[in-house]
């Protein structure tokens, strides 16, 4: 059975959310409880609600919508993602594995399925880290993952802290008490954009994502002297910045050398102390992103980093420390949910192809909860947060059906 998607309904509803932003269309701005983000939750509610589905939002704002099953003792099947968006953003970016998924339970409706278990709709809160500098903050809730202390210690920009921001936004009750308990979920599947291009360039129109890789996220900082640049003789010198230089150069080095291509490491941020053209450095401070997907093998080249650290900071007689400011574990699909999905390809009529997901998603989290996998669809020219991010209207359809097709084999097989 082939779920009928409106492919027409679904792509007019991407464009009409895609206008409640902060920036002008096709630029989409909505950033955690701001004004844009609030309009958008009470649209999305509205439509949850015409499409039958019960409606709860939990104490950090996480909205779910319920179609029941036959058999309410069940545990549900899930799906979903998140509908926030950074500054400049895209309009499918997690849209359409929301909008998608509503599109897929309303076809499954058309087409009489009475799925034994029910089927959920998750919109996630806040998976961009924008406001509070904390990404998948409402999946993580869920999976229990982050402390009451990390959660009281985040501020925005303006020093708001995030009791501040819920209570403006109305979103209220213990943040703990928001955590899943274990089995709660069936299974978890979450449609997505590629945000890559290897869809579009082989030409196959549905991904299915066997593992997400996860960074780690270290800070180094080395000090010196410092000294005017022209008064301190090359002899004296213990400049920071050259050991730094050496801590690229071992980043670099070391990603390469783990021996598989989902390896990678970026030195994307470093600040100089004092910061000037006649000025040796006296302090420097570099994240460090290092990702893969598989945990032992990112420990790995993260440990040697730290050592390349010691050693370029102990040659050149410099100050050193570091912190691993991030450190989440890879996920990795679940078998069962990868067949379901790769069954509903097949009856479909659509090719696909295994791959792994190098951008994070909220999916990471709830596969520490649940059986899980994700299913992608081209994204043009791997374009992604920005304006001209592009997914057809058709493409979007066939990542619903698919789902939808995963969906119910989830909710009444498993
Ligand atoms: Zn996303």
């Amino acid at each position: 059975m082939r779920a009928p998607i409106d492919t027409e309904r679904l792509s007019a509803e991407i464009e009409e959310l895609a206008r409640i932003s902060d920036s002008p269309y096709p630029s989409v701005t909505r950033v955690l409880f701001t004004e844009a983000d609030m309009r958008a939750r009470r649209w999305l509610t509205g439509r949850m609600e015409d499409a039958g589905l019960a409606v709860r939002v939990d104490a950090v704002g996480n909205i779910f919508g319920r179609w029941e099953g036959t058999d309410p003792d069940a545990a549900a099947v899930a799906t979903g993602s998140h509908t926030d968006a950074i500054p400049d953003a895209g309009r499918f970016d997690g849209v359409i594995g929301v909008l998608g998924g509503l599109e897929a339970i309303r076809a499954l409706q058309a087409a009489g399925v009475r799925p034994r278990r029910a089927i959920e709709l998750i919109m996630f809160t806040a998976e961009e880290p924008t406001r509070f500098a904390f990404g998948c903050l409402g999946s993580r809730v869920l999976a229990g993952v982050v402390t009451p202390e990390r959660l009281e210690r985040l501020r925005d920009a303006e020093g708001r802290t995030l009791d501040d921001a819920r209570a403006q936004a109305g979103v209220s009750g213990p943040i703990p008490g928001a955590r899943l308990a274990a089995g709660a979920y069936a299974a978890f599947v979450e449609l997505h954009i590629e945000q890559g291009p290897e869809l579009e360039r082989t030409g196959v129109p549905i991904g299915v994502v066997t593992a997400i890789a996860a960074p780690a996220t270290l800070r180094v900082e080395l000090t010196g002297e410092g000294g005017h640049a022209g008064a301190v003789l090359m002899p004296e010198r213990h400049d920071p910045l050259v050991a730094a230089a050496e801590v690229v150069q071992a980043v670099d080095r070391l990603a390469r050398a783990s021996g598989s291509p989902d390896t990678v490491g970026t030195v994307g941020l470093m600040t100089l102390e004092p910061g000037a053209v006649n000025s040796i450095p006296r302090r420097v401070r570099m994240d460090i992103d290092i990702r893969d997907t598989d945990e032992a093998r990112r420990d790995g080249v993260l440990e040697g980093v730290r050592e390349a650290a010691r050693a370029a900071a102990a040659s050149r007689g410099v100050g050193h420390s570091d912190e691993v400011l991030n450190a989440d574990g890879p996920a990795t699909s679940d078998p069962a949910v990868l067949s379901a999905i790769e069954e509903a390809c097949a009856e479909s009529g659509l090719t696909s192809s295994r791959m792994v997901s190098r951008a994070y998603h909220d999916a990471v989290f709830m596969a520490r909860i649940c059986p899980t996998a994700m299913i992608f669809v081209p994204s043009a020219g791997g374009v992604s947060h920005r304006p001209d991010e592009y997914t057809s209207p058709e493409e979007v359809a066939r990542g619903a059906e698919v789902l939808a097709g995963a969906l119910m084999r989830l909710s009444t097989r498993l």
